[in-house]
């Protein structure tokens, strides 16, 4: 049995689209493998430890996010940037995609300066890109279609420390221009896909999990797989509602 050790920031700000469902799933996926998911919670003003495995920050409205992108320098910035070159993993969604890049641009003007973990930026548009997004994900070398929802004004651009995770097969991504979606900087994940994002990605889940585990042993972990019949039925749903070809 493992312990992967999850810090979960701003629970209270950035939970737009169910964020607490991605927390769940982690916590699900770990019991069934008889491994167990310990989390923190941390709010404004919280400090954090660099030594968890796992960080998560999830996505808010702008005036959510304003609160939380005068926090995170304060209070979680220093450990965050140990952590993550310690190995550890990050999931950012959305709003907090934005903030773990260099920063946000809100519709009004104002700027929310992120963290710098992913070489991404973000400027809010005239316009709100939402619907049904569904990508072809690529990471260490394998690729899976991942699917969701998107709402945000924000566009984001990566600079050539970001790779995206994925390329847009149906929807808008990083801001509908240039294909990508999402951004990756090691084990530093951002995306737009809320839904939440990991009971329908499966594939996703298990990546993050793997990558927290091989962070608590410090050696490679190979995942028991899972009976995944829901899972899959409920990602090839969300495939066929966008519209996209199997
Ligand atoms: N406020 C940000 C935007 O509109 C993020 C929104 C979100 O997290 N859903 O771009």
């Amino acid at each position: 049995m493992a312990v992967l050790r999850v810090c979960h920031l701003y629970p209270g700000e950035l939970n737009i689209y169910a964020d607490r469902g991605n927390i769940a799933v982690l916590r699900r996926r770990c019991e069934w493998r008889g491994h167990r998911l310990e989390v923190l919670e941390a709010g404004i003003g919280d400090p954090i430890p660099a030594d968890h495995d796992l960080y998560y920050l999830g996505g808010g409205q702008d005036r959510d996010q304003l609160v939380v992108a005068e926090d995170l320098p304060a209070t979680k910035a220093a450990a965050l940037r140990s952590a993550m070159a310690d190995g550890a993993v990050l999931l950012a969604v959305c709003g907090g995609f934005q903030l773990a890049g260099h920063g946000y641009t809100a519709v009004d003007g104002s700027r929310m300066p992120g963290i710098g973990l992913l070489d991404a930026d973000t400027v809010a548009g005239p316009t709100r890109l939402i619907g049904d997004l569904v990508i072809e994900a690529e990471l260490e070398g394998e690729r899976h279609r991942v699917v969701g929802f998107e709402n945000h004004a924000g566009r984001t651009t990566l600079g050539p420390g970001s790779v995206p995770l994925g390329r847009v097969s149906s929807g808008h991504g990083n801001n509908g221009a240039d294909g990508g979606e999402g951004a990756v900087t090691g084990r530093a994940i951002g995306t737009y896909l809320h839904g939440p994002l990991l009971p329908k990605n499966p594939w996703l889940a298990d990546t993050v999990i793997r990558w927290g585990l091989e962070h608590a042993g410090g050696a490679p972990v190979r995942l028991d797989p899972l009976e995944d019949h829901l899972e899959e039925s409920a990602h090839a749903a969300a495939v066929a509602r966008a519209g996209v070809r199997r």
